[in-house]
């Protein structure tokens, strides 16, 4: 997903966002990655090199870039608030073992019917989450 720092700077110019140092490094960062991080992961990493970052700091920029939909949050696990620069509808697969979350592709599950629901209920979003134990987990 690697984006060129230019493309990133347009992105958030383009949902009205000023760009700030902070919210470049915390989106640049999600962009980079798609292991579905904490905010404390991100904090960690922007912060090996040079630590100027606070943890206030990347929450205010992690919910500036919620709000107005570059990024979302992923809730897999109760009280863990994992973040995605993925916003395109896909599934995720969580190992049970050591936590890991990755992307499963939307069309992997291209024959789910959601129609079979019971009448009276409207549907604004679903996705499937699938729990097991992940290749590296499963060889040990
Ligand atoms: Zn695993
Ligand atoms: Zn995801």
């Amino acid at each position: 997903m690697g984006k060129k720092a230019d493309e990133i700077i347009s992105v958030l110019k383009a949902k009205g966002l000023r760009v700030t140092p902070q919210r470049y490094a915390v989106y640049a960062n999600l962009l980079s990655r798609n292991d579905h991080p904490t905010a404390e992961n991100i904090l960690t990493d922007l912060n090996k090199d040079v630590p100027t970052l606070s943890q206030a700091t990347i929450y205010l920029s992690l919910q500036t870039l919620r709000d107005v939909g570059l990024i979302r949050e992923v809730l897999l696990q109760e009280g863990v608030c994992r973040y995605d620069a993925n916003v395109s509808p896909h599934h995720h697969f969580r190992c049970n073992c050591c936590g890991k979350i990755e992307d499963i592709p939307w069309e992997t599950f291209s024959n789910l019917s959601i129609h079979k629901l019971r009448r009276g209920l409207k549907v604004d979003h679903y996705e499937v989450i699938v729990q097991g134990e992940c290749n590296s987990c499963a060889e040990d």
